[in-house]
């Protein structure tokens, strides 16, 4: 069977994502892999895949019982045999296990590192009697001291080579900064891996951080638009954890608290009824999530202040999972920052101290940040992104700017006249013209103390650190940190260029387009059979099928099993299973408000396979028009998402028209009001069949993109 069959059959989704295909082939061809990709990028993929195509058995290191029943339970339901081996298997379960790996019964097992080569080397001799053709390592970065989350177990997996030396090995992790990657490398001891590393933008989180004022009724304001969705709040401390998830609780939000200091069945019991559904939000400290698979997690709030980017990306990544919008919010207080600082002084240890500083200070850096979030945590991560994500705070407020050259020159004068030796706050108080004995005698003789009396402190602040973002001017490395001018502050002080800052007073967050149409009422209908099934076979809701797929449903109407299976998540055992339970209420609530099949706006997977290039004039959907369509909604222009996902920019236009046709994009987006009608007129003489004669009438300046973009708008207006 190819890969490609395999994915719909067994995983229900018609196309690879991104590097999936390449990984798998690699892992086919029995090649030591190293795989970095973001969380939800869908790493489990690329060994669960190849376990089910390869003879013999897969095994699967990973750290978490929790992340290995998760797993063992999604493949399941997928039809795939699949178990765990941990210690709360009584000896019975063990012994049937065992027999089910004899007879070649399953397909993956998932360990613990400590249970490979702990006391009982005996499984290592059996799992060596075996026929195994593929060994994965989730969570890989968790054998390197300078990932955040170092297991000493994991150490032992660097004697896996020895024991099974012609299996081609697969690590895979979502966090991997250099140092990280080689100590994955070495330590594992991969054969001539290769390494595939993928975009870590998660185009579907929008990114905000909120001045905390009282953050209790921020949060409640927050959460009163996101009733029925699930989240995680993370809180610095233990204590605040509880305090505020019983605040929550007593709003009537089903909120529990989590951390390190709890109970183990407790905790236990929170991570499964969260799992579940019965409670909606956690409460809890970083101690949370790593392992967490929900794949409908809609939002992540921090409400204290993160101690580096590194924590922040991987908690804000447990949001959206099942790429459907999700929302990340952090309340900042500068307050935090300086609290935070105590804590990242190590005593004996100055090395470690400036690390975990300088990480601190990249943090704040982000939350004061006047310019796209989504760019400066991918550059923090050396991935190059466009500014204006259009899903982040700052992209989608329009800010009031004004010209701040002069204010910009009074500053930088002051730098330059204090002979660059001293620090904002001093460099202030003399800008204001302080009277305070702090302000050295000579320094107010200068014609410059004072000059931006004018201007309140806070502002001042405000300025000089916008003046720092764009370079303008730095401050040193030092315990006292001092202004520096740099090699660009000339050309404002000659007035060459000229400084625009913000407004303090921003005008309103533009909307973001909408998304897809669906049928509310019908979606909480199928959540609650979801819910059902779930509870039947105890699973969680989401391992049933994704919110993805249900939105679908919910869209899309399908009417027969057959039109079931072109919703993406619907392999051939859940549509045995369950096709029929959900299509019931589809078609009744059909009939009940005069509704019928929208499929047809989604090509049939089969055939869009074998369609060729030319003949993808007609309008439809797909997971892969999806994340072609969050590319693009972040900001990338079509030859960057062309040039990203390896295919032709013909493609991603076409994956576009689908969305121009639900109104998600605006036709005026690709292409200019004179040019729309007369491309229109062209179609209405000519017909839009063929695009060839479309464009061969309108010429040089039209591009297919473009009349493709017109024909969607044409058929979403319904006049052809
Ligand atoms: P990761 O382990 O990288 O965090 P997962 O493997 O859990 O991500 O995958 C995230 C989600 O994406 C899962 O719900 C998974 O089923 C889904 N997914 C993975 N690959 C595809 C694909 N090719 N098409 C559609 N959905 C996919
Ligand atoms: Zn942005």
């Amino acid at each position: 069977m190819e890969p490609v069959q395999a994915l719909q059959k067994y995983f229900g989704y018609s196309a690879f994502r991104y590097q999936q295909e390449a990984i798998i082939q690699h892992v086919l061809n029995k090649k030591d892999v190293l795989t970095l990709m973001p969380t939800g990028g869908g790493k489990s993929l690329c060994y669960q895949l190849p376990a089910v195509l390869l003879d013999g058995l897969t095994i699967v290191i990973s750290p978490l019982i929790a992340l290995m029943k998760d797993q063992v339970d999604s493949l399941n339901v997928n039809g795939i045999p699949a178990a765990f081996y941990n210690s709360s298997q009584t000896p019975d379960e063990q012994i049937q296990l065992t027999t089910k790996l004899r007879n070649n019964q399953i397909k993956l097992l998932y360990l613990a590192p400590e249970r490979l080569f702990g006391n009982e080397s005996k499984l290592i001799t059996f799992l060596k009697s075996l026929p195994v053709s593929l060994i994965a390592i989730d969570e890989a970065h968790c054998i390197s001291h300078w990932g955040h989350d170092f297991r000493p177990e994991y150490l032992a997996l660097a004697g896996l080579k020895n024991e099974f030396p012609a299996i081609p090995v697969i690590a895979l992790t979502a966090t991997a900064d250099k140092l990280t990657k080689k100590d994955i490398l070495e330590k594992l001891n991969l054969k001539d891996p290769e390494i595939f590393i993928s975009s870590f933008n998660r185009a579907n989180i929008t990114y905000r951080v909120v001045p905390k004022k009282n953050s209790f009724n921020q949060l409640l304001a927050f959460l009163d638009e996101r009733k029925d969705d699930s989240g995680i709040i993370y809180c610095l401390s233990r204590k605040s954890t509880e305090a505020l998830a019983a605040d929550l609780k007593a709003e009537g939000f089903l909120a529990e608290a989590y951390h390190a200091g709890l109970d183990n069945a407790v905790k236990a019991r929170t991570q499964e009824a969260f799992l579940r559904d019965d409670v909606k939000i956690i409460v809890a400290t970083i101690a949370f999530g790593m392992g967490i698979n929900k794949s409908n997690v809609r939002y992540v709030v921090h409400v204290d202040m993160p101690k580096n980017i590194e924590g922040y990306y991987q908690e804000t990544g447990r949001a959206g999972r099942d790429g459907l919008p999700s929302d990340a919010m952090l309340l900042y207080s500068p307050g935090d920052a300086i609290k935070l600082k105590q804590f990242a002084m190590i005593d004996d240890n100055p090395e470690q101290s400036r690390i975990m500083l300088n990480k601190l200070n990249d943090m704040v850096k982000y939350c004061q940040l006047q310019a796209c979030r989504r760019q400066f945590l991918l550059k923090y991560f050396e991935e190059d992104f466009p500014p204006d994500c259009n899903s982040c705070d700052i992209c989608l407020t329009e800010f009031k700017k004004f010209d701040g050259t002069l204010i910009a020159q009074k500053a930088l004068s002051a730098v330059t006249r204090l002979k660059e030796r001293f620090g904002t706050n001093y460099v202030i108080d003399f800008l204001r013209g302080s009277r305070s004995e702090k302000i050295r005698e000579e320094h107010k003789q200068l014609k410059t103390y004072g000059i931006g009396a004018d201007i309140a402190k806070n502002d001042w602040s405000r300025y000089i650190r916008e003046l720092i973002t764009m370079g303008y001017l730095e401050v040193t490395d030092d315990a006292f940190p001092v202004l520096k001018l740099t090699s660009t502050s000339e050309a404002i002080l000659k007035g060459q260029q000229k400084v625009e800052f913000i407004e303090s007073q921003t005008t309103e967050e533009h909307k973001p387009t909408e998304a897809l149409p669906y049928e509310a009422d019908l979606l909480a209908e199928i959540k609650n059979i979801r819910r059902d099934i779930a509870l039947h076979e105890n699973v969680p809701a989401y391992i049933i099928l994704s919110d993805a797929t249900l939105l679908e449903i919910a869209t899309y109407l399908p009417q027969t099993l057959d039109e079931l299976r072109l919703i993406s998540g619907f392999g051939d055992i859940k549509l045995a299973r369950y096709g029929r339970e959900f299509l019931l209420p589809v078609k009744s609530y059909c009939e009940k408000n005069k509704l019928s099949s929208k499929i047809k706006l989604k090509a049939s997977k089969r055939e869009r396979k074998a369609r060729t290039e030319n003949s993808t004039n007609g309008v439809r959907s797909s997971s892969t028009a999806f994340d072609s369509f969050t590319l693009y909604k972040s900001g990338k222009t079509i030859a960057e998402i062309a040039n990203e996902r390896n295919l032709a920019a013909s493609t991603i236009e076409g994956h576009l028209s689908f969305y121009i046709y639900t109104g998600a994009i605006d036709v005026l987006e690709m292409v200019n009001e004179e040019k729309k009608l007369l491309i229109k007129d062209a179609i209405e003489s000519y017909g839009a069949e063929k695009l060839a004669p479309l464009k061969e009438i309108l010429g040089e300046g039209y591009s297919y993109g473009e009349i493709r973009a017109v024909i969607a708008w044409m058929r979403k207006m319904g006049t052809i």
